[in-house]
């Protein structure tokens, strides 16, 4: 039995520039899926506590917030992001405002997670399905969720929810596997994780997001996605430090398999125009094929 450290708090964190890399791709994906009338299915393997107050003093402290989604907002407010970027933003941050009850102009008091955002592209028919191991943070979720019959709050280690409930009935759907990376193990069981996830539920979506320090460590994980054998694998990063200091969270990555029809495309004006709106001088946005299709 290997003991592995449970101290990361989201709340800390809510609505940082990766955060809100993360979520806007995420809501992309969800609106490309109800673009049809089948019914889906979202697997969210490492939850969180669903939304996360912007006021209490998790966020206030480390004010990561006011970087990234706050930011974010103040840009789209003043009518600074390019066309093809607000229309491809458009979709998370009606979201955002909506769970957060806020209007244009104003500052946002609340941020969804990733269980709050899933749930507001959720049509009747539908499905969410949570996991969280941490004791606190899935009953603050499973509050967050109490009576809502589409969306199902699992107290449960996200790698066993992939085998636990993979597949689901429906045909088409999403995963999004978003752990801590508090393990120094936590690459290797992003890819056997997706590995099994992908063997049983080949047709899905797979969003898998993870933390880019030291610049070796993501192109290692590239090169073990390309050695996996899964066809189709599109890379995401979003960077913002250039100085090779591998002791802090240099950027933000989104591994895709299976992305929707032209999202490449989408994500390849969306994410520079993210750089730039968060005010980064350094790094770079990047869309790049790991596996399969390749940018013209
Ligand atoms: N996906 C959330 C979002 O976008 O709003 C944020 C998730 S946060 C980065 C990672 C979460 O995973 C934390 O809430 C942590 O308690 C939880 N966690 C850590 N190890 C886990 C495991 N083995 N299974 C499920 N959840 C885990």
């Amino acid at each position: 039995c290997i003991l592995r450290p449970m101290n990361y708090r989201h709340a800390f964190h809510a609505g940082n520039p990766a955060d809100v890399m993360k979520h806007a791709i995420l809501a992309l994906l969800l609106t490309r899926l109800t673009a049809k009338p089948a019914p889906f299915a979202v697997l969210d393997t490492h939850a969180g506590i669903g939304r996360y107050d912007l006021t209490a003093s998790e966020a206030t402290r480390t004010g990561e917030a006011a970087l990234g989604i706050q930011r974010l907002l103040q840009a789209a407010d003043a009518g600074s992001l390019p066309p093809a970027a607000a229309q491809a933003l458009a979709p998370y941050l009606s979201a955002v405002r909506a769970v957060g009850g806020t209007t244009v102009g104003e500052p946002l008091t609340s941020y969804p997670g990733s269980p709050c955002l899933a749930r507001a592209f959720l049509r009747q028919d539908d499905r969410l399905i949570l996991a969280e191991l941490h004791p606190e943070d899935a009953q603050t979720l499973k509050g967050v969720f109490r009576g809502d019959r589409q969306v199902a709050v699992h107290h449960m280690d996200g790698w066993t929810a992939l085998k636990a409930h993979l597949p689901p009935r429906e045909k088409r759907g999403l995963v999004l596997i978003d752990p801590p990376f508090e393990a120094a193990d936590d690459f290797d069981r992003l890819v056997a994780g997706l590995a099994l996830a992908h063997g049983r539920w080949p047709t899905a979506t797979y969003a898998l997001w993870y933390p880019i320090k030291d610049r070796a460590v993501s192109w290692h994980l590239h090169q073990r996605l390309e050695d996996s054998g899964i066809p189709k694998i599109l890379a995401t990063e979003l960077t913002w430090n250039d100085d090779g200091r591998m002791d802090r969270l240099n950027g933000s990555g989104m591994i895709l398999v299976n992305p929707p029809w032209q999202l490449d495309e989408t994500l390849g004006q969306m994410l520079p125009a993210l750089h730039e709106a968060l005010g980064f001088t350094q790094g770079i946005a990047h869309v790049e094929w790991v596996a399969g299709e390749r940018i013209a």
